[in-house]
């Protein structure tokens, strides 16, 4: 069956969620041939974790760039809070939530979303890269780098998810090139999402009724040129971009993933924003989010 049966399936009948589920097992996934349609990428600029619970205009800010978004096979997140030595992949079939978030009102530790893992399509994307050692992890789930916005993309939490690592041993470049041989995957109908934040230096954070710090306007401005003339070189070498940027990247993990995001884009592809008037929340971090395709 591919893709375009598949959602015109589930589209037509009102068990169309019930198919979506049952077909999703291992051998559906493992047996997903290229239909020629590229899944749109992601980058959501997460900020803080009490978005999960609540329902603002940066949470519609994410649900405006899934608009017609096709029904995707699975999820792949790379997010910011979930850095290893060496790649690994999630690769179980029910992935725990991991509340790696300390402080927070007792209803944020009571966010469910109990989801499907990928662990045959884990498997296949570690045998198929080449670029790196990608290894099968079962100890890791979904974060809340994760877990903060799949609750809002698909609060029924149908499509399956699973994350892949940030090998922090790794420069910037070789993230972008890793990211690079992704690419199949969007014509296997995954959504890639890449979840952190351009702009973030908790350094730095101050809530309402300041205004935002020089360098993350400067920063933000900039990267949006970058991105808007396709200067990928420069925004992997963002170190070379002056103080803003070094003081916005600050240790970079927030960073990589938007770079996970434009190795994926193709020449014809054009970027739409959200979440870019997000400077008067949480002054240190910026929430600009983005969809390519
Ligand atoms: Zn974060």
């Amino acid at each position: 069956m591919n893709r375009r049966t598949f959602i015109a399936l589930s589209s037509l009948t009102g068990a169309g969620l019930i198919l979506n589920h049952t077909t999703m097992g291992s051998n559906f996934l493992n047996s997903l041939t290229e239909d020629g349609n590229r899944m749109p990428v992601l980058f959501m600029g997460h900020g803080s974790p009490m978005n999960a619970i609540e329902n603002n205009a940066y949470t519609e800010g994410w649900k405006s760039l899934m608009k017609d978004i096709p029904t995707p096979k699975a999820i792949l997140v790379i997010s910011a809070h979930w850095e290893s030595k060496g790649t690994k992949v999630v690769a179980v079939d029910k992935p725990k939530l991991i509340y790696d978030m300390y402080g927070f009102p007792k209803e944020l530790y009571d966010v469910k979303y109990p989801v499907d893992g990928a662990p045959e399509l884990a498997k296949e994307i570690s045998e198929n890269v080449k670029f790196t050692e990608i290894g099968l992890d079962h100890e890791w789930g979904l974060d809340h780098g994760a877990w903060s916005i799949l609750v809002h993309m698909y609060p029924d939490a149908s499509i399956p998810c699973f994350q892949l690592s940030l090998n922090y041993t790794r420069d910037m470049q070789w993230h972008y090139d890793l990211a690079k041989e992704l690419s199949y995957l969007r014509k296997k109908g995954v959504l890639i999402v890449g979840s952190g934040n351009i702009v973030h230096n908790l350094r730095y954070m101050a809530y309402m009724n300041s205004k935002p710090f020089d360098w993350a306007l400067e920063f933000d401005a900039k990267t949006e040129e970058l991105m808007n003339s396709g200067d990928h070189a420069s925004l992997i070498n963002y170190k070379t971009l002056g103080s803003a940027a070094e003081i916005s990247v600050n240790s970079a993990e927030h960073y990589i993933p938007l770079l996970y995001t434009l190795a994926l884009q193709q020449k014809d592809e054009k970027i739409i924003y959200a979440n870019h008037d997000s400077k008067d929340t949480l002054i240190g971090s910026f929430m600009r989010s983005l969809r390519i395709g």
